[in-house]
């Protein structure tokens, strides 16, 4: 049975929205640039690329609340589901001054991206609130989490869209959005947020997930390299809940963790860091900074630092077209979303320094993520050692995948990771058909 070619005479008939095009800059340009650059790799299956370059529907809600002084302030909130051709919508939710729809919408197609190489059955979504969170107070916070969870309870819920936290969202504020729409549905919904408090039906493990992936593919990787991870220098950017996670870990397995920068300063120390102990400096103080069994370095040093693992895990756009040259690793594994420009990616592709992209590297934390939603719909737990295990065996098996078609391609692991992703979205948009 040949399959009709509805997406290409539509999409020949009406050009992209302006409010779509990858002419504008920003990160939906920026995705919509990964799309075309992967899209000769798909095969017969790029007549259906169009569904990707379009979100699948975005939400745009006034969120009134009462202020404590008590007056009224407004604040503009996103949901938006980039494709669910896979399972249920899945993404954070980011509180941010800076937030706009085109952010969110790039955010939430990297989520198909990222649930879609860890072959979790799940489409991608986000949601965001423009709003500095540290400018609320508690119960102002708790009201405006709930008014935009009420006013996009009519697309999410746990069969449709799950959110979890992203920046400036936490465990507490996932408990109000569990709470608020359950309200609403008259019935304890806890499958429809994940990141809850563990008291709530969260999962163990979760807290570590996306610490642990980023060591997995790295062990991964160094091993495709014929690198021993025992015997490896690391730097590491963001000694937060990825970045501290991963450097423990590595430490662990026998690495030399030589340089750490967070938001505070740059320590260095040739014969490797304690890592337990910058930990606790870290959570007692808030920083690297006063560390003092390490070399402080000037924050521009860091890119340069002798090392064979970097990891970027702070934000975003951190390695550049001025900084990729002094890098000296030979791999670099993104913990944080989107640390390395395009114009940093070619360059670090032309010196033949690997990098492993974030929506493999970091997948960790959604792919325990579908663990806790998967817990809560059985309301059977699991242990640890079990989500551990689970989370390794799927990140070891998305990786060989990529490693793969990376090989078969000759392309670098970003265009693998989009071409196994994309041609997994499209597979399932296939079989589905269109409707009606
Ligand atoms: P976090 O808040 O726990 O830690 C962030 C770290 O970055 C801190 O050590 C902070 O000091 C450091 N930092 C902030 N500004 C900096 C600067 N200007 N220079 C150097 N360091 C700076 O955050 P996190 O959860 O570890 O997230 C880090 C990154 O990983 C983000 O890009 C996030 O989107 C991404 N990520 C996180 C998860 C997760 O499960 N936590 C999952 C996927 C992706």
């Amino acid at each position: 049975m040949s399959i009709p070619d509805a997406s290409a005479k539509a999409t020949n008939q009406h050009a992209l929205p302006s409010y779509l095009n990858s002419e504008r800059p920003g990160p939906w340009g920026i995705y919509l640039q990964q799309v075309d650059r992967v899209t000769p790799y798909l095969g017969s299956l790029s007549r259906w690329v169009e569904t990707l370059k379009r979100p699948k529907r975005a939400l745009i809600v006034d969120v009134p609340i009462e202020l404590d002084n008590g007056t009224m302030a407004h604040f503009e909130g996103y949901r938006v589901q980039h494709n669910t051709s896979r399972g249920p919508g899945k993404g954070g939710v980011r509180f941010h001054q800076d937030v706009t729809l085109s952010e969110v919408m790039a955010l939430s197609a990297w989520m198909s991206v990222k649930n879609a190489v860890v072959n979790l059955p799940f489409g991608g979504a986000k949601g965001g609130i423009r709003v500095d969170p540290k400018t609320l107070s508690r119960g102002e916070l708790e009201r405006l989490t709930r008014r935009y969870t009420s006013e996009i309870g009519i697309i999410i819920g746990p069969t449709k869209d799950i959110p979890a936290p992203d920046v400036n969202t936490n465990e507490q504020i996932m408990a109000w959005m569990m709470d608020t729409y359950s309200m609403n549905e008259g019935a304890t919904a806890s499958g429809v947020v994940t990141g809850k408090p563990i008291a709530l039906g969260g999962s163990l493990g979760r807290r570590e997930a996306t610490g642990r992936g980023v060591y997995t593919v790295g062990q991964e990787a160094a091993q495709h390299l014929g690198i021993d991870i025992a015997k490896t220098k690391i730097a590491v950017q963001g000694f937060g809940n990825v970045g501290g996670i991963a450097a423990k870990l590595f430490a662990q397995a026998g690495a030399t963790v030589v340089a750490v920068q967070d938001h505070g300063g740059t320590v260095y120390k040739a014969s490797g860091l304690d890592v337990l102990a910058l930990l606790s400096h870290v959570s007692e103080y808030g920083s690297v900074l006063g560390y003092e069994n390490a070399e402080i370095l000037p924050d521009a040093q860091f890119w340069g630092v002798d090392c064979d693992i970097l990891i970027p895990a702070a934000l975003e756009q951190q390695i550049t077209a001025e900084n990729a040259h002094q890098i000296q690793a030979r791999m670099v594994i993104e913990g944080a979303n989107g640390p390395t420009t395009p114009e940093a990616d070619d360059i670090l592709h032309e010196r033949g320094i690997l990098v492993v992209p974030d929506v493999i590297a970091n997948a960790g934390g959604v792919t325990v993520s579908y663990f806790e939603w998967v817990q809560d719909f059985s309301s059977f737990f699991w242990s640890e050692d079990e989500i551990n295990a689970r989370l390794v065996r799927i990140m070891r098996e998305a990786f060989a995948a990529i490693w793969q078609v990376a090989d078969e391609h000759r392309v670098s692991l970003r265009t693998a990771t989009f071409i196994v992703a994309c041609s997994r979205i499209l597979q399932a948009r296939e079989l589905r058909g269109l409707y009606p």
